[in-house]
């Protein structure tokens, strides 16, 4: 596809989208998720079959709208982008999720300490706290030890988001992927699922990690999705 193709609120729809997306990227060295050029944050384009991600290897520091692209959702930066960038080295794996999940329109990867320390014991973050229950209905769950650059990651994450409610999986020997309906709530469930990991941890240090029951993590998550906040 190429962005000549697209309609001129379309062309727009694409420049407030990477606006959007540059300034989410900000919150991930705000919020200590990434060092260096680690992690990326993507959303959808409204209304086309399009998502801007981050360009593979820029700092944050002085990061703009200009250092994002547009791809398709095989991952494929339009034809005619004259940026001269090459999209994120994960667009593949975020690619494939936009395809097999459509009610996400964000998401985001970081290698966060806590979170990745889970990933690197091969473990699930238990659901031990109201606020695990509140906002991931359940465990954080593992995913598959995946290769980069093809879409066993995209696989891995899909396969194991669909069998719960969790909006983190982590990636085996690898770190955090989040979803949401937008890039922002993506990058919430970034910043809450590094917090828990955190606690978690230090629940371990201290003693035997207590899971919440099933049916008490499932009121407290019914409550929190349907009666919580504004409406
Ligand atoms: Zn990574």
């Amino acid at each position: 596809m190429k962005l000549a193709e697209l309609s001129q609120s379309q062309r727009a729809q694409v420049e407030r989208t990477k606006q959007v997306v540059a300034e989410l990227h900000a919150l991930l060295p705000a919020w200590e998720l990434v060092v260096w050029t680690a992690g990326n944050v993507s959303e959808r384009v409204p209304g086309t079959d399009l998502f801007v991600i981050k360009a593979s290897g820029v700092p944050y520091e002085g990061m703009e709208s200009a250092h994002m692209v547009v791809c398709d959702l095989q991952g494929q930066l339009l034809d005619d982008d004259a940026s001269g960038l090459a999209p994120s080295s994960d667009t593949a794996a975020h690619a494939y999720v936009y395809r097999h999940m459509p009610e996400v329109g964000g998401v985001v990867h970081t290698h966060s300490s806590y979170a990745t320390a889970w990933a690197a014991i091969g473990e699930p973050i238990p659901c031990c706290l109201t606020m695990m229950a509140d906002e991931f209905g359940g465990d954080i769950p593992l995913g598959p030890l995946a290769i980069i650059g093809d879409d066993s990651i995209g696989r891995g994450i899909v396969e194991t988001l669909r069998n719960c409610h969790s909006p983190a999986v982590l990636m085996a020997n690898h770190g955090p992927f989040t979803v949401g309906k937008d890039g922002r709530s993506a990058v919430k469930a970034a910043v809450m699922c590094e917090e828990v990991a955190r606690t978690a941890y230090l629940a371990r240090t201290l003693g035997e990690v207590k899971r919440i029951p099933d049916d008490m993590i499932k009121r407290l998550n019914d409550r929190y999705q349907n009666v919580y906040g504004q409406h």
